[in-house]
C-alpha cells in the first residue's frame, strides 16, 4: 500500500525512519486513528481535534491545519482505491545525532501516515456480533495520563496479551476499584434502560466513539449518564460494550466467567447498532 512520510507519498515498505528517532528510542510520540466509510473521513474535526490535544500535552508544536491532515488523508484514499478504510497518523518527536531525554530545541518531528482496509460493517449484526465478546478486568498498570493518545502502548498491550491468555478477548482495566476503559476502547455499561460510561478524566481516553454514542443515544432519547462504574457494579449490568473507532459498539457478554444479561447482545445495544448503521448510510447515500 502507500504511506505518507514527512512530506512524500511511498510504498509502505519503502517508508524508513531512523533508528535515532525519538519514537523509537523513547515512545516519544502521539498518534491518531480515523475511520473512513465510503471513501468519507468519519468524524474528522474531531479526530483532528484531539490529535491537536495530544500535541500540545506533550508540548510538541506542529504547524499542520485540519486541511493538511485532510489533504494527506483523501490521497491515501485515492492511492489505495480504498472505500472502507482505517487511517493512522502518528507524529513522533524527530531523530536526532544523540539519545538525550531532553527535549531538543527546534524540533524536526516525523509525521508518519498509513491506511487499511475495514471490513464493512453490515446493516444487520453477524451472528458473531450478537454473540459478543468476552472480557476480564485487571488492575489498571498504566500512567497517569491516559487522556493522551501517546504511542507509548507498552501496558496496553500486556494487558491485552493478558485476556488472551486467560481465553478471553480483552481486559477492562480498574483503578482504585472503580472500572475505567478497556486496552483500546471506551467502556459503557446499561441498567435499567439508561446508558451509564465513566466521566473524563486522566485515567481514560476521551473517544471520538464515546462522544458519538452519548450523542446519538441523546437524539433518540436514550437516558444516559456519565458516572463512575465500581467493577462490582458491571458484574451486574444488563449490557456492557467497548466502543472505539474501529470496532464502533461491541457487546461484552461474558465478564470474568459471569454471563452479562442473557449473554447476548442486549436491546439496548440492538437499538444503538441500527442507529449507527443509518447514520453511516446517510453518508453512503450523500
Ligand atoms: N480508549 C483507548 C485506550 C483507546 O486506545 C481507544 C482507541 O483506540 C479508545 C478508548 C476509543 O477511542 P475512539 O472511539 O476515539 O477510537
Amino acid at each position: 500500500s502507500i504511506a505518507y512520510l514527512n512530506g512524500q507519498f511511498l510504498p509502505i515498505e519503502e517508508a524508513k525512519v531512523p533508528a535515532l528517532d525519538r519514537g523509537f528510542l523513547f515512545g516519544d510520540g502521539v498518534y491518531e486513528v480515523v475511520p473512513v466509510y465510503a471513501g468519507k473521513l468519519f468524524r474528522f474535526k474531531q479526530h483532528i481535534e484531539r490529535l491537536e490535544n495530544s500535541l500540545r500535552s506533550i508540548r510538541l508544536p506542529l504547524e499542520q491545519t485540519l486541511q493538511n491532515w485532510a489533504d494527506i488523508c483523501h490521497q491515501l484514499i485515492k492511492s489505495n482505491r480504498l472505500d472502507n478504510a482505517t487511517i493512522y497518523l502518528q507524529i513522533t518527536r524527530g531523530a536526532y545525532p544523540e539519545r538525550n531525554h531532553d527535549f531538543p530545541s527546534n524540533p524536526t518531528p516525523t509525521i508518519f501516515a498509513m491506511i487499511s482496509p475495514l471490513p464493512e460493517i453490515q446493516p444487520q449484526p453477524s451472528k458473531e456480533d450478537l454473540q459478543g465478546i468476552s472480557a476480564i478486568t485487571a488492575e489498571d498498570i498504566r500512567w497517569q495520563r491516559c487522556d493522551i493518545k501517546a504511542i507509548t502502548l507498552l501496558a496496553n498491550c500486556l494487558l491485552k496479551q493478558q485476556a488472551l491468555e486467560c481465553g478471553a478477548n480483552d481486559t477492562i482495566l480498574v483503578r482504585n476499584g472503580v472500572a475505567l476503559e478497556a486496552t483500546s476502547s471506551n467502556l459503557f455499561m446499561v441498567r435499567d434502560g439508561v446508558i451509564i460510561t465513566p466521566p473524563l478524566s486522566e485515567h481514560l481516553l476521551s473517544g471520538v466513539t464515546r462522544d458519538f454514542v452519548l450523542w446519538l443515544a441523546e437524539q433518540h432519547g436514550i437516558l444516559t449518564e456519565q458516572r463512575s462504574v465500581p467493577e462490582h457494579e458491571l458484574l451486574q449490568a444488563d449490557e456492557i460494550w467497548l466502543t472505539s473507532s474501529t470496532k464502533e459498539i461491541r457487546p461484552v457478554t461474558r465478564l470474568n466467567d459471569v454471563i452479562i444479561g442473557d449473554g447476548t447482545a442486549g436491546p439496548v445495544w440492538r437499538q444503538m447498532y441500527d442507529h449507527y448503521q443509518q447514520l453511516k448510510a446517510q453518508l453512503y447515500r450523500g
